[in-house]
Formats: C-alpha cells, sequence, structure tokens
C-alpha cells in the first residue's frame, strides 16, 4: 500500500497486535488492518479458513495458525515465546473485534502477564455498528453478549440486568432469536422499545425499532426477518435506580392500590430495582400479620 499516511504507521517488533476484521462487508477493513497483517511475521486465527479467504481476498500471503477457546491458553505460551524473540504477531477472530464475544482475551492476558505489548488495530463490532444505527437517546449502554439458551437461567440473568440503567445490548442467533424476543417482553414488558439489527453491514442488512410488544409479530410476518446474525438493544428504562429501601417503601405504597403482580411491575419500573427482589419483599408485605 503506497499511501504516506499509511507508510508512516508503526508497527514495533515483539508485540501482538488485535486486529478487527469485517462483519460482512469486507471493504469495512481498516488500512492500518491492511498494512498490519502486511508487516505482521504470522497471525493467530480462530479459523484459518475463513481468515486465509480474508487474506487471500487482499492478497496477503502469511503463515496461519490456529487458535482458538480450545487451545488458547497453550498456543498463548507459544505466542509468548515467538514475540519475545522480537516477532510481530496479529490475531484474529472470525470477524469483528477480537474478545468482544469471542476469542482473543486470553492470548491478550498472556502477552501483558509477560511483559509484552499488545496493540490494537480497532475497526468493525457488531455492538458499535448496531447501536450507531439504532437511534436511541445517546447515554451509557451496556453490553451483554449472548444470554443463557436455559430459560430459567436466561430469566434470571435478564432479572439482573433489568437494574441496569443502561440501553442493553445482546447478540442473537437466528434459531435463538424469537425465544429471546419473548424472554426480553416477559423481562421488561410490552411498552419497552427494542431494537432489531439483522445481518450488518451485508445484502439484508435491516434496522428495525418497535415496542417489545410488536417484535415477534413483525419477525413471524415474514421469516426472512429471522434469518442471519441479529444484535438486540433495549432501551433504557428511563428510571434513575433508586436504594433498595426506597424502592420498597414505593412498593408498600403501591400494594394496598394494585395487584400485587401490578404493583411489583410498576415498582420495578419507576425504581428500577430487581424484579425478583420486590416480588418477594411483596410476598412478604402480603402475608405479615396486619397491626389491628
Ligand atoms: N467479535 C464480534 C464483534 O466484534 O461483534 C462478535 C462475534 S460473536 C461470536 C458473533 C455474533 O455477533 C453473532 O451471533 C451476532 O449476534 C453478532 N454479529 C456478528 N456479525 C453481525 C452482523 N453482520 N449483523 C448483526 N449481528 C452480527
Amino acid at each position: 500500500m503506497n499511501r504516506p499516511d499509511i507508510a508512516e504507521q508503526q508497527f514495533p517488533c515483539g508485540a501482538l497486535y488485535m486486529v478487527a476484521t469485517p462483519i460482512g462487508n469486507l471493504a469495512d477493513i481498516t488500512l492500518r488492518a491492511l498494512k498490519c497483517l502486511e508487516m505482521v511475521d504470522a497471525i493467530a486465527a480462530e479459523d484459518t479458513r475463513l481468515t486465509r479467504r480474508l487474506l487471500d481476498h487482499f492478497n496477503i500471503t502469511k503463515p496461519c495458525f490456529a487458535a482458538h477457546r480450545h487451545n488458547e491458553e497453550e498456543v498463548a505460551q507459544q505466542i509468548v515465546a515467538r514475540l519475545q524473540a522480537g516477532e510481530r504477531i496479529a490475531f484474529l477472530s472470525d470477524a469483528g473485534t477480537p474478545a468482544i464475544s469471542d476469542p482473543g482475551a486470553r492470548l491478550a492476558a498472556a502477552a501483558h502477564a509477560a511483559g509484552l505489548r499488545v496493540i490494537p488495530i480497532p475497526g468493525v463490532s457488531a455492538v458499535t455498528t448496531a447501536l450507531s444505527a439504532a437511534g436511541l437517546p445517546e447515554g451509557p449502554f451496556y453490553f451483554a453478549g449472548f444470554l443463557p439458551a436455559k430459560r430459567g437461567e436466561c430469566d434470571s440473568t435478564l432479572a439482573t440486568l433489568a437494574g441496569v440503567a443502561a440501553h442493553l445490548v445482546f447478540y442473537e442467533a437466528p434459531h435463538r432469536i424469537l425465544d429471546t424476543i419473548d424472554a426480553l417482553a416477559r423481562q421488561f414488558g410490552a411498552n419497552r422499545r427494542v431494537v432489531i439489527a439483522r445481518e450488518l453491514t451485508k445484502l439484508f442488512e435491516s434496522v428495525q425499532v418497535m415496542p417489545l410488544g410488536e417484535a415477534r409479530a413483525w419477525l413471524e410476518q415474514d421469516s426472512n426477518r429471522q434469518r442471519g446474525e441479529f444484535v438486540i438493544v433495549i432501551e433504557a428504562g428511563g428510571h434513575v435506580d433508586l436504594p433498595q429501601q426506597r424502592a420498597e417503601e414505593i412498593l408498600a405504597r403501591l400494594l394496598p392500590l394494585l395487584s400485587l403482580r401490578e404493583a411489583v411491575d410498576l415498582a420495578t419500573e419507576i425504581t428500577g430495582a430487581q424484579r425478583k427482589t420486590l416480588y418477594a419483599h411483596a410476598l412478604q408485605l402480603k402475608n405479615k400479620p396486619s397491626k389491628d
């Protein structure tokens, strides 16, 4: 690459390069990533076949070796030894940014532990790509990655997340998208806005914003809407988290006016406290003998 801005880039020896790659559209690779891949001595890849395809596309020939979840610990030591000998090694996950719901973190940790440099070569990640097009009010977000597949674990994870005052971002696979939307609607209610970002940067990209209560019907309207890769964003609840004691006081005032369930739902929404905890407290209050 002959661009002067790229020619000036420094790629120190004895460093591990965490290189972000496209999540669909190959043109999203950065100039610095391409130059880095040309400069390194070898490439550690989550899947060498996928990475070779990417390298072929950009006419880059480099030795590749596997570094995936199952051998990350062991390969980390080999990488450290090569870095100590002064080599430059790049790590690439299958798509997007390494260590974001992907391997890479253990390699970086091993390099840090050996006092070696870990240099990020930033680029695309599905989480930031989805947020950039979601149109939700600017503010904090919480990246939760994939939810547990088992219903009980999924519900309790969501109950914990309900107390987080931020947009919640999830990754999801097509075969679980309907179950996940149901679980989200159970936890956050029909009115909370959801963003369903599908096939980002690809041919059938879509970013849809709707109330959670409408999401299942929208997905079922056309089976193509359930295909591909998904990022789901739940809009922040707009609540300010209150101390637990205040949440319980509010709950106690709502209980005589509403059904137990309605009181717990409303108190959860107002206070940002955990629904499960408030529910247990409501049962306790109901079962308490009255003073009269
Ligand atoms: N490291 C990647 C990143 O930085 O986004 C994530 C890897 S994770 C194993 C794969 C998940 O990311 C997919 O199941 C999907 O939820 C999300 N994802 C990846 N590419 C996507 C795309 N083009 N559109 C929507 N979601 C995508």
